[in-house]
């Protein structure tokens, strides 16, 4: 089968960053947490558990030794209880998550009250409400709601979000007739540049594979994208969740992958797919 990958897939530099240092940190110190799951790719947290990382998801669970922090952050509250019980931090929250955060704090500091466009349960947008007071998440349109009686709206966005949907949320709030608006774009380019590549490529091929985490935002949006363009799009972790009967009849696939997604899965599953005959459907006619 003919396979094209989009130009850009896979690992981002926040992830990247993130698994050398778990690496590192490893091979440095004894005993090593994470506070919650490194990065949503269950074969990533898998390989790291072998190696010794206790995944967590409550500070009390934890007595001594090294906290990672995760690419998405802690809030402020977190890492205030963790140095407060006299563990190491390492710090492994992305630059642009970071960048997220204080320019939600310094929002706040100025007198607006924060509203950042994103899912209120993911771990970025929880720690990013951490860094400013009563802040609203803003999911759907009927959240807009909850913003009435506020004047001055700082406007920020999870970072893994469509322009697209910042662009549409951000014009839903400006109908609503608030006095003052500040906007911050705080979408991340590598996010962005995903997203295109993706759809550009899906509009190419029969059928279009999206891997990675089930559980990863940016995954989920690339496949909700691809799907707008070619309802032909499957969202699978890795080649053995593959029905290959989807590939009956199809001659050109492409594959993205989201940003926690490793090479190895990317190349594994390209690598397959390229070997593998797709059979005609049948009563097709052979070109
Ligand atoms: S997707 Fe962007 S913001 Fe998120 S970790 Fe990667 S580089 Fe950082």
């Amino acid at each position: 089968m003919k396979v094209l990958v989009a130009e850009q897939c896979g690992f981002c530099p926040g992830v990247r960053n993130a698994i050398t240092l778990a690496h590192d940190t490893l091979a440095r110190c004894k005993v090593v947490y994470c506070l919650g799951p490194i990065i949503h790719n269950e074969d990533v947290v898998r390989e790291l558990a072998d190696k010794g990382l206790k995944t967590v998801d409550r500070i009390d669970e934890i007595e001594t030794g090294t906290v990672l922090i995760r690419s998405h952050g802690a809030t402020r509250e977190q890492l205030e209880r963790i140095r407060a019980r006299g563990l190491e931090v390492v710090d492994a929250t992305c630059v642009l998550v970071k960048r997220v955060q204080k320019i939600a704090r310094s929002l706040f500091e100025e007198g607006y009250k924060v509203v950042i466009i994103g899912d209120a349960n993911h771990p970025e947008v929880k720690a990013v409400v951490g860094y400013a007071e009563d802040v609203a998440v803003i999911g759907a349109e009927s959240d807009i709601d909850k913003l009435f009686g506020h004047k001055k709206l700082g406007v920020i966005c999870q970072t893994t979000q469509s322009p697209d949907h910042f662009a549409e949320m951000v014009g839903r709030i400006i109908r609503r007739g608030f006095s003052e608006l500040k906007v911050v774009n705080t979408l991340c380019r590598e996010t962005i540049q995903r997203q295109s590549a993706a759809v550009k490529l899906c509009k190419q091929v029969d059928v279009m594979f999206v891997l990675g985490g089930l559980h990863s935002a940016n995954t989920c949006k690339l496949a909700e994208l691809c799907r707008e363009h070619n309802p032909a799009t499957f969202h699978l972790q890795n080649w053995e969740e593959l029905d290959t009967n989807i590939l009956l009849g199809r001659r050109i696939a492409g594959v993205t992958a989201g940003a926690s997604t490793p090479d190895s899965v990317i190349d594994a599953f390209v690598q397959r797919l390229r070997a593998f005959d797709s059979p005609p459907q049948a009563g097709a006619t052979p070109a």
